[in-house]
């Protein structure tokens, strides 16, 4: 963060000095954690169900913090009446006004990423893209909410040229908020997915929620969309948005203004060819290499591409930028297993558009002996959950995988439909040929009989939501 003082912190905060005399204190950055305090820090007390920053004051101020927001409805303790304190209504909404109120004082331009997969990958892949010309900055992590994103924005100053900010969200609203903060110059919606599905309703829903994006997007900005899905492409909802700033479509249909075609999925690596139609301008990128197998990956690069080119990037450092890529770990993370095998190491999350990605991606992919899913349960799916499961089962076709394990009691439901596809039934473990679904409840079962079965030249995906832990798996198979 630039230097401020903290009376033009407290303007900016909508709060009030608790003595005068403070104000011109100097302020060199924020923080929420009072373990983590550095010199001359603002520290802000963050309420949440199981906690009270408040509580912590003290030895923030004591850890060389230089000042501390403080919540107007809780009473000032003998021990910090002579600390200087700002006193705003709430400490939250003070973060989120003080980063929107800096941002605006900012010379740097920001690129806002939002969608339902993809949002990190892309983040990391404009990142990449970018760094070779500019001074980039990215979200940390998956820092994406509205305690994240203000958060990066108060990170930045004038060693900054470019912010990459991911902006999460799980309902309505939610995006308006992040993107009235970042100001994007440039938003990307990576694709319309069926997360999220319980508080937003339809996938119509979920595109409404993703497009609050533009509710920030600055005049003259640009909106790259995903032009494969119809529920962000269509004419009538494209209609209906604003005209202030220009609109292009990335995807792998030849329609859109950046597209991928002849596509080569290998484990390790994708190739493809780039085209600009129209509002794209011919580019002259050719042929592309990245380090991420998964046509999903295509897609995302292609987002990283357009947004590279409006930033007058050179196509030779595109390229090189996309070779680079430092990927955030456990999306479709490819490694090297027990007994020869290659795992592709997926477990950081699962939604039904992803897991579908994930096993187009594992069906793609040639010169295996066997080719297995490893699949947890897809979790906070809504009512719909144990349908969502069995349309993924249904998706799970022989040409595309020989063998699918599940764990979890939804994803049992993924198993009797992908058995159905295979018209072998659940199968019992003992068997060591042929097509084979297996529906496990213990974990430890599910490692002991996989590890007894995989061979060199086998391929292992293994996914699952967060709260499943599926990457016990992954490190199960990486040791003899
Ligand atoms: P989160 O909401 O957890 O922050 P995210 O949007 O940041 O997720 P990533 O972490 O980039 O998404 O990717 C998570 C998984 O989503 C990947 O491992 C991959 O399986 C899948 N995925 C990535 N990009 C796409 C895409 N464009 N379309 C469909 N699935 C994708
Ligand atoms: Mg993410």
């Amino acid at each position: 963060m630039i230097k401020r003082t903290l009376g033009a912190i407290a303007a900016m905060c909508g709060g009030t000095l608790n003595n005068p005399i403070f104000a011109d204190i100097g302020i060199v950055g924020v923080t929420k954690d009072s373990r983590d305090v550095r010199q001359g820090q603002l520290y802000i007390p963050l309420v949440g169900d199981h906690f009270d920053g408040h509580d912590f004051t003290g030895s923030a101020l004591g850890g060389g913090a230089a000042a501390s927001l403080w919540q107007s409805d809780r009473p000032v303790p003998e021990s910090l009446a002579g600390s200087p304190l700002v006193v705003v209504e709430d400490t939250l909404a003070a973060l989120q006004r003080l980063a929107s109120k800096y941002r605006d004082e900012l010379a740097v331009r920001v690129i806002g990423i939002t969608g339902s997969n993809g949002k990190t990958t892309t983040k990391d892949m404009v990142a990449s893209v970018l760094g070779a010309v500019f001074r980039v900055h990215k979200t940390a992590g998956n820092l994406n909410n509205h305690i994240g994103l203000p958060l990066t924005v108060l990170q930045l100053d004038e060693t900054i040229d470019i912010a990459v900010l991911e902006m999460g969200m799980s309902g309505f609203g939610e995006i308006e908020l992040l993107t009235t903060i970042g100001k994007p110059d440039i938003a990307i919606i990576t694709n319309i997915g069926d997360a999220h599905m319980l508080q937003l309703g339809s996938r119509k829903g979920i595109a409404k929620a993703k497009l609050e994006i533009v509710a920030g997007l600055q005049h003259g900005g640009l909106l790259l969309i995903n032009g494969d899905e119809p529920l962000l492409a269509d004419g009538a909802v494209v209609a209906q948005l604003p005209s202030s700033f220009e609109i292009q479509t990335f995807g792998l249909g030849a329609g859109n203004d950046w597209h991928g075609g002849s596509l080569t999925i290998a484990t390790t690596s994708s190739t493809f060819d780039v085209s600009a139609n129209g509002k794209g301008d011919e580019y002259g990128l050719g042929h592309v290499t990245i380090p991420l197998p998964g046509q999903h990956n295509v897609t995302n690069a292609l987002a990283a591409i357009a947004a590279a080119a409006r930033l007058g990037v050179p196509a030779d450092r595109i390229r090189q930028g996309l070779q680079d890529i430092q990927l955030t770990g456990m999306r479709i993370e490819p490694m090297r297993a027990y007994n020869g095998a290659m795992v592709l190491n997926d477990a950081y999350n699962a939604n039904p558009t992803a897991v579908r990605a994930a096993i187009d991606l594992v069906g793609e992919l040639a010169g295996y002996r066997r080719k297995w899913l490893v699949l947890g349960d897809m979790l906070e799916l809504g009512p719909d959950e144990v349908e969502m499961h069995r349309e993924i089962g249904a998706y799970i076709t022989p040409a595309k995988a020989d063998a699918v394990l599940t764990y979890g009691n939804l994803s049992r439901h993924t198993a009797a439909a992908a058995a159905e596809q295979f018209g072998t039934g659940v199968e019992p473990a003992e068997r060591e040929s042929g097509s084979i679904v297996q529906s496990f409840d213990d974990k430890d079962i599910l490692i002991a009989w996989l590890r007894s079965q995989l061979q060199p030249e086998d391929l292992v995906l293994v996914k699952g939501s967060r709260g499943m832990r599926m990457e016990q798996v992954v490190h199960a198979l990486q040791h003899d």
